[in-house]
C-alpha cells in the first residue's frame, strides 16, 4: 500500500547527508570537550567532598552531648584519673598527701558510676606514677566519652578554700564542668571559687569532654580535715557522679 506520509526518497537522502555533514565533529573540539568533562567531574567531586566535610565538622560539635543521652549507661565509657601518684605526691600538708586523697575519692567515684551502669576505666588504681600525656592517651585509646581528673588544691595563703572545676576545649566540656561544679557546691557546701577553661596537659591532650576538679584546699586546715573525712569523700564522689549523670541525661537520680 502506498504510504502517503513517507517523504520522497530523494528528500530522505538529502536529510541524511545534511545530518552527516553537521554531525561530523572536527577532532580538535572533541578533545577539548573530553578534557572539560573530566575537569568538570573532578571539580564536582571536590565540591561534594568539601560539602560533606563541612557538614561533618558542623555536626561534630553537637554530636557528643546529643548522642550520649541516646546511649544506655553501659555504652558510655568514662575514664577516671586520680591526679599525681608514685614519686609525684602532688600538694601536701601536715603529712597528708594529695595523691592519696585523689585516689581514695576517684575509687569511690568509680564505684558510684559502676552502680549507675557506666563503663569505668582508671588511669591508675594504685599509688603509681604516670606521665600526664599518658593519662590523656589512655582515654583517647579507649575512645572514652568523658574524662574526669580529680585533684586537691593548695596555696601559700592558708585561708584560700573552695572548689574549682576546669574544662577542655572539646564541645560539651563546659556543660560537664558546670554540672559537676553545681553538684559539688550543692552537696559539699564548699565555696564556689570558679569554673573555667583550663590549660592543663591532661585536658589539652584529651579528645573528648574532659574536666579537672579541684575538690578543696589541702593547705586550708578546715578543708584538709574535711578532705580526709570518709563521709566528705563519699559525698564528693556522689556529687561528681550526679553531676556527670545530670550532664548526660539532664537529670540526677
Ligand atoms: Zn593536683
Amino acid at each position: 500500500m502506498q504510504n502517503d506520509f513517507l517523504p520522497p526518497a530523494a528528500t530522505v537522502y538529502a536529510n541524511t547527508q545534511l545530518y552527516e555533514i553537521y554531525a561530523e565533529p572536527s577532532p580538535e573540539p572533541q578533545k577539548r570537550s573530553k578534557k572539560k568533562l573530566r575537569w568538570g567531574r573532578i571539580f564536582c567531586f571536590a565540591l561534594l567532598l568539601a560539602a560533606v566535610l563541612a557538614v561533618f565538622s558542623l555536626l561534630r560539635g553537637e554530636e557528643t552531648v546529643a548522642d550520649l543521652s541516646t546511649l544506655p549507661p553501659q555504652d558510655i565509657c568514662i575514664v577516671l584519673d586520680a591526679g599525681h601518684g608514685g614519686k609525684d605526691n602532688g600538694s601536701s600538708a601536715e603529712g597528708v598527701l594529695e595523691k592519696d586523697l585523689n585516689l581514695q575519692m576517684i575509687m569511690q567515684l568509680g564505684e558510684n558510676l559502676k552502680k549507675k551502669g557506666y563503663k569505668v576505666l582508671f588511669t591508675r588504681e594504685t599509688d603509681r606514677f604516670i606521665e600526664l600525656e599518658e593519662r590523656a592517651a589512655v582515654a583517647n585509646r579507649q575512645k572514652a566519652h568523658l574524662f574526669i581528673s580529680l585533684h586537691c588544691n593548695s596555696f601559700t595563703n592558708e585561708t584560700a578554700n573552695g572548689t574549682e572545676v576546669y574544662y577542655n576545649a572539646e564541645n560539651g566540656a563546659e556543660l560537664l564542668a558546670t554540672a559537676i561544679y553545681d553538684s559539688l557546691l550543692h552537696k559539699l557546701g564548699t565555696k564556689g571559687r570558679n569554673y573555667s577553661f583550663g590549660r592543663y596537659t591532661v585536658l589539652s591532650h584529651t579528645r573528648m569532654p574532659g574536666v579537672l576538679i579541684e575538690v578543696g584546699f589541702l593547705s586550708n586546715a578546715g578543708e584538709r580535715a574535711k578532705l580526709c573525712d570518709k563521709d566528705f569523700q563519699a559525698d564528693a564522689a556522689a556529687a561528681i557522679a550526679e553531676g556527670i549523670e545530670s550532664f548526660i541525661y539532664g537529670k540526677a537520680d
